[in-house]
């Protein structure tokens, strides 16, 4: 047993403690919660540590299968510039994939992650993620945008699937992105999740030449499917409207949905969504440093904020990233977007995140009976309550 306090607990659930004291089994149980209202008084056995204990982080997105591709993309070539580089470079040998995998893996629990929605366009990091401390659900991503490819790349979809269950590791087969999905295989996916009330995960409104190719048919984007993967798109027919709006009803509104990047997401998505989609299985995946990464752009962070929407953070792949860390995700929103609350940061940073990927049930938030890891933040401001360039990340409970 471990009795830990320390300036403020952050429980992720809202609910801020001044010098509350945690108490967790020999599990990492939290057996007991003790609200001192600031009166703590120093006693043996309780370790008391300097900054904010929140509870272990949930990474919403990552691509532990592209982690061999650090530091080797040039930054801010725009979206399509990029997928022009991961499919010019993707393919690596399985050794030099899986070594780079497993320091990924390292990396994330050392930053304070404990569990991960991680993207897999393969099986070959399943075993890893079978034997990992952290939790995974893993979103098995189908591509194609010809009609004529759906059939097959839904049957390696399900390949992949049966793999995952066969190490027993949750996983659920998504689309990819509107712009790379037909809307045949959009329905062979669909029927999937449908049938097995799964998790769906998708890349939305990233960049504008999304838009582009939905309402003309032409675009950056639409150059990149018929320069960089010699694809014939002739088939396609332009919907007149954005990305979101032409695939939208595609995903069946039941299911769990998060949305990843929301880069050029505007009031007006925000509305339709409302009106077609259960918000409360509806999550809004952020990863700012990604987004600088690729395209020194942001989403209007502070508008998500406004709408009570639930946000969710990732650090994508170590592609379009310098590290794997929901700490940096978090400096990254408070250097652009002062006004929103370190606690309120939290939440998105564990608790949305855990719903998100059905891993509430024992992660996300400091709780009587959960075990959700607890992590020390040091460095931060303790008047103003906000992180600083030099704060830090401590594993205090795994
Ligand atoms: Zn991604």
């Amino acid at each position: 047993m471990r009795k830990l306090s320390a300036h403020y607990i952050f429980t992720g659930t809202g609910v801020v403690l001044n010098k509350g004291i945690i108490i967790v089994n020999e599990e990492g149980i939290v057996t007991k919660i003790i609200d001192t209202k600031g009166q703590f008084e120093e006693q043996s056995g309780v370790e008391f540590y300097s900054g904010a204990i929140v509870p272990g982080f949930v990474n919403a997105h990552c691509h532990l299968e592209l982690s061999h591709l650090h530091s080797i993309f040039p930054e801010k070539t725009g979206l399509p510039g990029f997928l022009k580089n991961v499919v010019a470079n993707r393919n690596h040998e399985e050794p030099i994939v899986l070594e780079a995998a497993r320091k990924a893996d390292f990396e994330l629990w050392h930053n304070g992650i404990v569990a991960v929605g991680d993207i897999s366009n393969t099986a070959s990091t399943f075993a890893l993620k079978s034997k990992s401390k952290i939790k995974y659900h893993t979103f098995i991503e189908v591509l194609g945008f010809s009609p004529l490819r759906a059939q097959r790349a839904f049957e390696w979809a399900e390949i992949c699937l049966a793999e995952a269950r066969s190490l027993g590791i949750p996983a659920s087969i998504v689309p990819h992105a509107p712009y790379s999905i037909s809307k045949e295989l959009f329905a062979l996916v669909s029927k999937s999740a449908e049938d097995n009330h799964s998790i769906l995960s998708i890349h939305s409104q990233e960049c504008s030449a999304e838009d582009d190719l939905y309402q003309t048919g032409d675009g950056e984007l639409a150059r990149h499917l018929t320069e960089n993967l010699s694809m014939d798109i002739s088939f396609f027919e332009p919907t007149g409207k954005n990305a979101l709006e032409s695939v939208i009803d595609w995903l069946p509104e039941q299911n769990k949905l998060l949305l990843v990047h929301n880069v050029c997401t505007v009031q007006k998505d925000i509305d339709l969504l409302r009106l077609v989609r259960d918000m409360g299985k509806t999550w809004f995946v952020l990863c700012p440093n990604s987004n600088l990464y690729i395209d020194k752009q942001l989403p209007d962070i502070a508008l998500f904020s406004k709408n009570g929407l639930k946000i969710c953070l990732g650090t994508d792949s170590l592609s379009s990233n310098w590290k794997l860390s929901i700490l940096e995700e978090m400096k990254t929103i408070h250097r652009f977007f002062p006004e929103i609350h370190f606690g309120e940061m939290v939440t998105w940073a564990t608790l949305n995140g855990a719903e998100a990927l059905e891993m509430d049930s024992w992660a996300g938030s400091i709780e009587v009976g959960k075990k959700p890891g607890l992590n020390l933040i040091t460095g931060l401001d303790l008047n103003s309550l906000q992180l600083l360039p030099q704060s830090k990340v401590k594993r205090l409970i795994n």
